[in-house]
């Protein structure tokens, strides 16, 4: 019998878990994330928010283990982008995983490491992603109110950023018109550059 803890609770309001440190992400840690970069530059010279934290739980490894964690995305923008995490693949490209959304208004993205279009897909309170192996994946907040949700997956997956880091995500969750709307990065990015965003 294993000495890890086999059960723990959880505040799905504020996405801590009491005793156990969450990892805490601030804007200025995550340059190259959103698309308007004076947006970002202007922020960052009036203080550097917090963006996301996540609590994780690698209590086990080794085959057939798990791991999992408990993400809170704080409500924000920068620039039109709302808040979101940095996104990543998973060092062993097989792995799959399941996201569980507790609390908030959100979207994933989700985008095939080498083909086909990224998919854009509602994750808010109640709702769950599954996320496949080999797919790229970024959550958003596009509410009002911190984003709280788990992730489960293979204590073998690994996390890679810097494929990510290197090409983004091509497509954007901005507000338009006060709605949440999916952009082509390119397309905010000219709408940016023309001072229409
Ligand atoms: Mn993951």
């Amino acid at each position: 019998m294993t000495l890890l803890p086999l059960s723990l609770n959880f505040d799905p309001a504020t996405g801590l878990i009491p005793n156990r440190e969450a990892s805490s992400r601030y804007l200025s840690e995550l340059s190259g994330c959103f698309a308007d970069e004076y947006a970002c530059q202007t922020m960052l010279s009036r203080g550097d928010p917090l963006v996301y934290g996540v609590t994780n739980l690698d209590l086990a490894n080794g085959e057939g283990q798990l791991h999992y964690g408990l993400g809170i995305i704080r409500p924000g923008k920068v620039g039109r982008e709302y808040f979101m995490t940095r996104g990543h693949l998973h060092a062993w490209r097989p792995a799959a995983e399941v996201y569980i959304c507790l609390q908030g208004q959100g979207m994933m993205i989700l985008e095939h490491e080498s083909d086909g279009p990224a998919s854009l897909l509602p994750f808010s309170a109640n709702s769950v992603v599954y996320v496949p192996g080999y797919t790229a994946h970024r959550t958003v907040n596009i509410g009002t109110q911190p984003l709280v949700y788990w992730g489960i997956l293979s204590a073998k997956a690994g996390h890679d950023y810097e494929a990510v880091g290197r090409r983004n995500f091509s497509q954007v969750v901005v507000e338009l018109n006060g709605q949440p709307t999916v952009l082509q990065r390119g397309e905010y990015g000219r709408m940016i550059a023309k001072g229409v965003a």
